[in-house]
């Protein structure tokens, strides 16, 4: 299936750290891009993204619309050949996870969703799930038949007292399917990335992206980093794999967006090696400690998270990516170092002697 490059294509959420990328790409290559986001007359918060049209071939249209709103996505549709749906609460620290977590996420793909089913210039449709969609503990690795998380996997596990933000992009994703196979103009294509990293358009502080580097960086972690194992991948390969998504002809189901098998310690490892004079941790936290006091330096640090992820190794699958997308991956210590040097370059890390 040849998809149509010249009609415009909407990006949700666009003033988000992935999205972002994801924009500049599309105006690099020369598109229209229909770009929503909750509030377009807050120009300070959009005005970074008109200039990068204006540095391209690229035009871009802003439209407000709120991923709880049933039909507020409609108008920003129109005439769209390709959606890519990223909007998605990325939360880790939430009062209420069913308000702030599932429904905008669950209600928010319905409503993109349904009004893809009622523009009939859609073909495809993006859709930014996670990692997080396609297993919820490190545990839930000795389950699988290979020691390795594929695209064959569900999370199974989360739920609104464990893990919500996974369980809210597990629903999500799910229901992204159930629309999709309902109908027969459009096709789904469904990105799981592993934690991404690198530096944003701008620095966007709302992602947990760059809470968890930052972390790393201004002295918090200084006793002793966690030992929790996760996927990496750079925003800036997380925003190709989008487009490779839209416009490969035969791109089709899920794929796990993942460069590499990383952890917190070898994180702080590779920054070290870089930045000498930042107060970077140098020990591993014992685990006791985190145990103990985890639920005190973070809510998402809970003692069942804790037994479930501490010291338990992570491994996902790239390859689908890889042969179907082509995907390459850049190296991580050119993701973390850039990512990094973006905090310290906006004062967010200082400079500190160890
Ligand atoms: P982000 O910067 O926080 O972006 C989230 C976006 O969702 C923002 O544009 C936000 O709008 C929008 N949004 C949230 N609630 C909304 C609502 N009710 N109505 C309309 N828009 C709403 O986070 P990100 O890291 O770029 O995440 C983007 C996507 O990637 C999400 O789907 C996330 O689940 C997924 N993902 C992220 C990672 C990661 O490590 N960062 C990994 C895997 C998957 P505002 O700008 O107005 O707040």
């Amino acid at each position: 299936m040849h998809i149509d490059r010249s009609k415009p294509v909407l990006v949700t959420g666009a003033t988000g750290y992935l999205a972002g990328w994801i924009v500049n790409r599309l105006l690099k290559d020369g598109l229209t891009v229909h770009a929503t986001v909750r509030d377009p007359h807050q120009t300070d918060r959009i005005d970074y993204l008109r200039q990068l049209a204006d540095s391209t071939q690229g035009t871009i249209h802003f439209f407000g619309a709120n991923l709880l709103d049933q039909g507020s996505f409609r108008e920003a549709m129109n005439n769209c050949g390709v959606i890519f749906h990223v909007a998605s609460p990325f939360v880790l620290n939430v009062q209420n996870p069913e308000e702030e977590l599932v429904k905008p996420a669950v209600e928010g793909t319905r409503n993109v969703l349904s009004a893809a089913n009622t523009t009939p210039s859609v073909e495809r449709v993006v859709l930014t799930s996670s990692c997080a969609a396609i297993y919820g503990d490190n545990i839930d690795l000795q389950k699988t038949q290979n020691g390795i998380f594929t695209e064959e996997h569900w999370n199974t596990t989360s739920s609104l007292s464990h893990l919500p933000y996974s369980y809210s992009k597990t629903l999500a994703e799910k229901e992204a399917w159930k629309i999709a196979e309902g109908q027969q103009q459009w096709r789904l294509v469904v990105l799981n990335p592993s934690a991404i990293y690198g530096p944003g358009i701008r620095v966007h502080d709302k992602s947990e992206s760059f809470n968890l580097l930052r972390q790393l960086g201004d002295g918090s972690l200084a006793t002793g980093v966690p030992n929790i194992s996760m996927g990496v991948v750079d925003v800036r390969d997380v925003a190709e794999a989008h487009l490779r998504a839209a416009y490969i002809p035969t791109a089709s189901g899920r794929y796990i967006v993942s460069g590499h098998n990383s952890s917190y310690p070898q994180m702080a490892k590779i920054l070290r090696g870089q930045f000498p004079t930042h107060a970077l941790p140098t020990r591993v936290a014992p685990s006791l400690l985190v145990w103990l006091f985890g639920p005190f330096i973070h809510p998402a640090l809970s003692r069942p998270y804790v037994h479930r992820n501490l010291r338990r190794p992570w491994s996902g699958d790239n390859k689908k990516s890889r042969n179907e997308l082509n995907m390459e991956y850049r190296a991580l210590t050119e993701t973390l170092c850039e990512h990094f040097q973006q905090l310290i370059d906006n004062g967010i890390i200082k400079s500190a002697p160890r």
